[in-house]
Formats: structure tokens, sequence, C-alpha cells
């Protein structure tokens, strides 16, 4: 089959295209033939050796949210899956762990990640646990690998930030991102007043109030202006220390901020006394749960939540795929057309 593959640690230049055996599912996995696959950042983190299984085992196949039709299937797999459409949730929960028993399999301590350490859907085929084959229906291949990762992720930030009702101020910043634009989504289904700030010139989005600024110092006051109480709830999409304080600058009476993002850049100052004084709530959220995926792909399929595409390329060009991550006018996924 065709693949990408990284032979040598460092960068996108360490990946090739070219052939690799298909793989063979083991006990318990399905075999997908891959049409899509997103282009991510966290493949450079990978290549970097930062990101989940970094570098260990090379070759490695990139590629975390990959979508296809089961093909095969190996022992242990229950009924027939083959020519079942469907695309992979990208982190594999241990399954024994306290929280995967609870069913919050987005906290499970002992999670892999596909094209992490395994190999990912950038190929002509990928072998997954049949529990990660997720069913898609009728929803189109590149939409489906552009909804699998953040629209769940942003779905259980906001219940793991104890929900938004009706009526409620909704601030999501990095409200242009894909983590941030499923939110901005969510928020407005779930009856919330949105304001969606991005430094992106073009931060409009259907139903919010767009929140543009260049300084995050500046955001406050801009929050302010259109809603003096504050926000209720802040999704974070950025992950960025400077966005972070000043959105905790934002919040309410019991305002709660929920993390979905991790970036390096700087660190996230609190006031103390908000926390006391102002009945502030900070949480952390990653990942999701089985439950959430299955969630976010229904209010996909029901248009709540509409994924964009900023641009599709063939796997010879995985490489421009990249590249692209990183144009700062880019809107929605970069999906690599693998078939
Ligand atoms: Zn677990």
């Amino acid at each position: 089959m065709s693949a990408a593959a990284l032979v040598a640690p460092g960068d996108a230049g360490g990946v090739v295209v070219g052939p690799l055996p298909v793989p063979r599912p083991s006990a318990g996995e399905v075999l997908i033939a891959v049409r899509t696959v997103g282009a991510n950042h966290l493949d450079l983190h990978v290549m970097h050796g930062r990101g989940p299984g970094a570098t260990a085992r090379l070759p490695l196949v990139p590629g975390i949210d990959p979508a296809g039709e089961i093909v095969d299937q190996g022992p242990d797999v229950p009924g027939d899956r083959r020519g079942e459409r469907v695309v992979v949730k990208p982190n594999i929960a241990c399954g024994v762990c306290v929280y995967c028993l609870a069913g919050e399999e987005a906290d499970c301590t002992d999670q892999r990640v596909v094209g992490g350490h395994r190999d990912g859907g950038a190929a002509e085929f990928v072998a997954v646990p049949s529990r990660n084959a997720i069913p898609i229906g009728g929803l189109d291949f590149a939409t489906a690998t552009a909804a699998v990762h953040s629209v769940p992720v942003a779905l259980h930030a906001i219940e793991a930030a104890g929900g938004i009702e009706a009526g409620a101020t909704v601030l999501v910043t990095g409200a242009t991102g894909a983590v941030g634009a499923a939110a901005v989504q969510l928020a407005r289904h779930a009856g919330a007043r949105v304001l969606a700030a991005s430094t992106s010139a073009d931060v409009s989005t259907a139903g919010a109030e767009p929140l543009r600024y260049t300084d995050p110092d500046d955001l406050p006051a801009l929050v302010a202006a259109r809603a003096p109480d504050g926000a209720g709830l802040v999704v974070d999409g950025t992950g960025r220390g400077d966005v972070l304080t000043a959105a905790a600058r934002c919040l309410a009476w019991r305002g709660r901020l929920v993390l979905c993002a991790a970036a390096s850049a700087g660190d996230l100052r609190l006031d103390p006394r908000t926390f006391y004084q102002r009945r502030h709530t900070v949480v952390g959220a990653a990942s999701a749960s089985y439950a959430d995926v299955a969630r976010a792909l229904e209010l996909v399929a029901a248009g709540v939540v509409v994924p964009e595409i900023a641009a599709e390329f063939p796997l010879a060009q995985i490489h421009a795929a990249w590249a692209a991550l990183g144009d700062r006018g880019r809107r929605g996924k970069v999906v690599i057309r693998v078939r």
C-alpha cells in the first residue's frame, strides 16, 4: 500500500511517502480502507518527539483521524463489520482504569493515540481497535475526519465545565480554530449568547458576536462593553497563557473557565481572590469519551455543528498539507484525500 512514514525524527522532512505492507488486524481490531485523514499539529509534535508516543518506534505512519470503510476484521470482533463507513476516534482508552470503568474515557490515565503510539491513517489502510472505529452513517468522509477530534473535545470541555444554560453568556477564545469553532456552534445550540473572540481577520461566525482583538490585554474591556456582567463560561481553544490570563478577567460571578487546548506560550496568571470573592472555577479538559464522539457525530449529521474544511491535498502532497497548517488565514481543517 501507499503510505506516509516517519523514518527519521525531527520534522516533516523525516516523512517519506512510499510502499509499506498492508497491516493485519489483530484480535479485536478492524482494517479500514482509508479515504481521508487530517493534517494536524499533533503530527508535527510526534515528529519532534514531543507528542504522544513520540518516535520510539520507526517507521511510524502518522495520521490521527482517518475515515473510510472497514474491509477486514481480526478475531474477537463482534458481528461482521465489513462494509461499515467509519471514522477513527484518535484516543484509545485503556479500558481498565477507574475512569474507563466509569465511562469517562476522556480522563483515562493510560491513553494511546493512533498515529502516535501506533501506526495512523496517512496510508491506504490502517488497523485500529474495533471500538475506535465509530460508524458515521451517511456523513461524508472529509467531514467525519474534520469533526472526530475537535467536536467531541469541545463537547466534552463544555460538559466538564458544567454545561451551558439557555441565555448564558459564553466567551470562546480561539473561536476560529477547530475546537473553538465547534464550541461556538455548540454554545449557540444550547441557547447561549456567544462572544466569539479571535485574532483572525475573519472572525465572523454564524449566530455569534465577533470579537476581534490583537492584544489579549484588550479582551476584558471588549467583553465588558458587550456584557458588563462578564461571561458565565469561557471556553478557551488557544491554550495560550496570555489569552487565558485575559479570559479569566472576563468571568462573571460564579464564572467558569475551561481549558481544552495546550500551547507553550506564556504562563497563566490568576488573581487568587477571584476564586473566593467571585466564586470562579478553572477546569482542565482534554480528549473525549466514546459517548462524546458518538454524540458529536450525531450533532454534525444533524447540521448543528458544521466543521469547516480549508483545503484538501492528495497523500503524495502530505508535506504541503502540513505546511498549510501554518497559514494564518486558514479557517478549518486541512484534509488529506488518501483515495
Ligand atoms: Zn483507562
